[in-house]
């Protein structure tokens, strides 16, 4: 799968977006190292704190679907879904990557015309991860 495949998928993902507080509508794609695909969108509340994150609800399904080795994410996002500046993960996301994800991971956003792949320890330098707790 290339990466503007996931992307299509992603962008795709923003029409299930449930944004009706920030307008924005994200959506993500999340590729397994053995070809399956798990998709997200963001989807918001009321109470702002349960809102989630198009690329937590991809993970958070692939972990519950047994998925725990993956590859790429893709992440695109806008103002009422249309894509025109690149979405990176917030933080929070970042870090759930990193629970799950080493250093090469490759996190790939797109404007809608060109596509960028950044890796997560780029994303995320010195971070805190389940290494830490092992020692
Ligand atoms: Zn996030």
């Amino acid at each position: 799968m290339t990466n503007a495949d996931l992307i299509a998928l992603a962008a795709e993902m923003t029409r299930h977006s449930y944004a009706p507080y920030s307008h924005f509508h994200v959506g993500a794609a999340l590729l397994c190292r053995d070809g399956r695909v798990w998709t997200g969108c963001n989807i918001e509340n009321a109470a702002f704190g349960p809102t989630v994150c198009a690329e937590r609800v991809a993970f958070f399904s692939a972990i519950r679907d047994g998925a725990r080795d993956f590859e790429r994410i893709a992440v695109v996002g806008g103002e009422e879904g249309r894509i025109t500046s690149f979405t990176y993960p917030c933080g929070v996301c970042r870090q759930v990557m990193r629970e799950f994800c080493g250093d090469d991971f490759a996190v790939i956003v797109s404007d809608g015309k060109e596509i960028r792949e950044i890796a997560l320890g780029d994303l995320l330098p010195h971070s805190f991860s389940p290494a830490d707790l092992a020692r």
